[in-house]
């Protein structure tokens, strides 16, 4: 759409941008609506790999025409009206610290930015309930609970990067200790959401009944392109009395694995459990400062004392019959405690570096598979580029682990367009490898525009299921277009 008057003349288009600006401006007042170019900018960006790419280029990221801020829901509302109305796309951002491309607007519209939306509506400590709205980032909603002895036991690495509850639940967001707490999915018991043309709706007050399919969880990973989440209910948990810490070796990352699934297996609940391979564990040394290099694995058991040490007990006795050996509690001391320094040091890659990192999810019996497929695949496939792989597993469950492997090629191309190219061939090989070997596109870091392409692969005839979801409840198609593989706006002139 033309910007300028003059270059286009005050054209039909001009005036209809400036009526849609108008209607904003009266919905959510003025001085929430901007259309500044920087600011549009800010708005689009992540921390995706493209977005820092695009940035380190200074190219410009694919930006809407419109930020909105809101304050309510009710304000929402009306926005998603004259969206509606107008047929304009709209991009919900929270922090802005996913790695997706989620914020992206290729088609343009209105980036709806909330940060204004941070109220702690309720905090039921009867029922270990929390109730915000969603715009409120981990951190300070954490400070509010801990005051009570409560936590939300959700920590993600960009939990000083301005992550918010939205986009926990909108990504199907992990914490550190989700082994133990769970997901994002597993922590949120209810949901409002504003969808199109402007309604809201309310999923019940607990996740669990059988009046009917799960309207929640249709909700819960939808990234934005159902409708924008406004409030949330969250489980919380007492702050634990104790925490205590454990480090194993191992001769190989097979015999990690095995000594993760007997932890699980035997339904043993530690917090954290993090396996490390030979080079990740170099990393880690670099990163955080632990003394060890070589297979590493990390426990950590928390709660009251006496189920800790049960826990510890029963850990280790199972871990030293998988071959590990027991290192002491240091090495996990430090993890813990250093766990967001590499953040806060700026120790986070960054272009011309290219990488990007997978986050498989799979059963037990297919991860040994994926790692050895993954691995081989990235050092001889792409050994003309360098390119480098880590791993480490850090969200376990009864059933399968979550593999965060990583490439690095040192220099991406510096044509832009090659380096895109790559960047997408070194994701497809790797994505694929998990998909044809029993995992999945990914655990918890969401799909955005990067990965949108693998919805097919990953949920053949299901994800046609999707997409006639998606166009009954958006039938322009107009909730965060080019995400989730659901492509562009249907009915937008936009
Ligand atoms: C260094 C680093 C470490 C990370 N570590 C982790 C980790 O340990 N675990 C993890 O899960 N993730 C991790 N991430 C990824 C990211 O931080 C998470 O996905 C996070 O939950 C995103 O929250 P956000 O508020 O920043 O979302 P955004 O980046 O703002 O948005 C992500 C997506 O959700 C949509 N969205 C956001 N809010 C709403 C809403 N209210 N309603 C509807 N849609 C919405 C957006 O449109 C976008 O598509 C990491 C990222 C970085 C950079």
């Amino acid at each position: 759409m033309s910007q300028n008057p003059q270059s286009s003349g005050v054209s039909g288009e001009y005036y209809l941008r400036g009526q849609i600006a108008r209607e904003l401006a009266t919905a959510v007042g003025t001085d929430h609506v901007s259309t500044d170019s920087s600011d549009l900018q800010a708005q689009a960006s992540d921390w995706s790999w493209m977005s820092k790419y695009f940035q380190y280029k200074d190219l410009p990221q694919p930006s809407a025409d419109f930020v909105v801020r809101p304050r309510t829901t009710e304000e929402v509302e009306r926005v998603v009206e004259i969206a509606s109305d107008y047929k304009v796309p709209i991009t919900p951002r929270g922090g802005g610290s996913g790695t997706q491309g989620g914020t992206f607007a290729p088609y343009g519209g209105i980036a709806l930015d909330l940060a204004r939306m941070t109220d702690i509506i309720e905090i039921d400590e009867e029922s270990l309930v929390a109730t915000v709205q969603t715009g409120i980032d981990g951190p300070k909603l954490e400070e509010e609970l801990n005051k009570k002895g409560l936590t939300l036991a959700h920590y993600p690495g960009s939990y000083h990067l301005g992550a918010t509850i939205g986009g926990f639940i909108a990504a199907r967001g992990s914490g550190v200790v989700s082994t133990k707490y769970g997901k994002a999915e597993d922590q949120v018991l209810q949901l409002e959401v504003v969808v199109a043309p402007g309604k809201t709706v309310k999923t019940l007050p607990v996740p669990s009944h059988a009046a009917g399919s799960d309207l929640l969880q249709t909700f819960v990973g939808s990234e934005g392109t159902l409708g924008v989440i406004t409030e949330a209910s969250m489980r919380v948990d007492p702050l634990p009395e104790t925490r205590s810490f454990l480090s194993f070796s191992f001769p190989n990352i097979f015999a990690g694995i095995e000594a993760g699934r007997q932890i699980m297996a035997n339904r043993l609940r530690p917090s954290v459990i993090r396996l490390y391979d030979e080079a990740d564990s170099l990393k880690l040394k670099d990163w955080v400062g632990t003394s060890f290099t070589g297979t590493l694995m990390v426990v950590v058991c928390d709660g009251d004392q006496e189920l800790v040490d049960y826990e510890v007990k029963a850990i280790t006795a199972l871990v030293e019959k998988s071959e590990g050996t027991s290192l002491g509690p240091d090495l996990g001391e430090v993890w813990w405690d250093g766990k967001y320094e590499p953040y806060a040091r700026g120790k986070l890659p960054q272009p011309p570096l290219l990488y990007g990192t997978f986050d498989t999810v799979a059963r037990f019996s297919a991860i040994p598979k994926i790692y050895r497929a993954r691995k081989e695949l990235i050092e001889t496939e792409f050994a003309e580029y360098g390119a480098r792989y880590t791993a480490h597993l850090s969200h376990w469950y009864d059933w399968g682990a979550m593999i965060y492997d990583r490439f690095y090629v040192d220099e991406a191309p510096s044509d832009p367009a090659e380096a895109l190219a790559l960047h997408d061939r070194l994701w497809d090989a790797g994505v694929l490898t998990a998909i044809n070997n029993g995992g999945t596109v990914n655990d918890h870091h969401g799909v955005g525009v990067k990965l949108g392409r693998f919805m097919r692969p990953q949920y053949g005839h299901g994800f046609e299921l999707m997409r006639s979801l998606k166009k009954a409840w958006d039938p322009d198609g107009i909730m965060n277009p080019g995400k989730l593989g659901f492509g562009p706006p249907t009915n937008s002139r936009w």
